[in-house]
């Protein structure tokens, strides 16, 4: 058996647990750098690091003053240089195996929500990258999502300055056969790849608000801290 991640050789011998695994898993080392999660006090809302322990983070409190819709915010592992490089990989160096990795990170549990809806990449993008990193590692764990949205945003998050993303314009649209009646009174989560600022889920989750969704919360594969 081989890393998925590092390709190096895993040596333990198959237990009965990992015989019903898949045939490429993550080694035991990898599997703790990509899930690193930095010690200390968190926000309840958005689970970013925070001096002391509190319900709202000032972020969360000046985010929710312009898009009040998300309930809760979750995600797979903190921003750290391994993640980084993960990212990178998997992004700009078109890495689409790494999917994969993400999945077997990813130990959310779906069953709560009526609707998954992954944030969109725009078609200029699209095009570009071949895939929507976010709906890729979907794709890998077989869960089935609601392409509700579409977006007018080319310019790579990862250019624009902190104020400049908090300021900017709202990209979002739903897209035209999508229908209020169909998802009243249902459960949302809405994922997307990075949490910076948190402006695009916000700004995604103030469209999707008008469809009377009865809770929306968001998964990150992984959340950038300041502290
Ligand atoms: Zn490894
Ligand atoms: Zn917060």
């Amino acid at each position: 058996m081989r890393c998925l991640y590092c390709h190096s050789v895993i040596a333990a011998e198959p237990t009965l647990v990992s015989l019903f695994k898949r045939d490429e898993p993550l080694c035991l080392t990898c599997r703790e750098k990509l899930t690193f999660k930095f010690p200390g006090e968190r926000c309840g809302r958005c689970h970013q690091l925070v001096n002391k322990k509190t319900e709202v983070c000032s972020d969360c409190e000046l985010l929710i003053g312009v898009y009040p819709h998300i309930n809760k915010i979750y995600t797979v592992t903190d921003y750290n240089e391994e993640t980084k490089m993960l990212m990178h990989r998997y992004k700009f160096v078109k890495d689409y195996a790494l999917a994969e990795v993400l999945a077997l990170l990813c130990s959310f549990s779906f069953k709560p929500y009526h609707a998954v809806v992954p944030i969109p990449v725009s078609t200029v993008r699209l095009k570009e990258r071949t895939y929507n990193q976010t709906s890729a590692v979907l794709d890998v764990l077989g869960i089935k999502y609601a392409e509700l949205l579409g977006t007018k945003k080319s310019k790579r998050q990862s250019d624009l300055t902190r104020h400049e993303r908090l300021n900017s314009e709202n990209p979002f649209y739903l897209k035209e056969n999508v229908r209020a009646d169909d998802f009243s009174g249902m459960n949302i989560v809405i994922i997307d790849d990075i949490y910076t600022t948190g402006t695009t889920v916000h700004q995604a989750a103030e469209i999707i608000s008008t469809l009377n969704f009865q809770n929306i919360d968001v998964l990150t594969f992984s959340k950038t801290q300041h502290i």
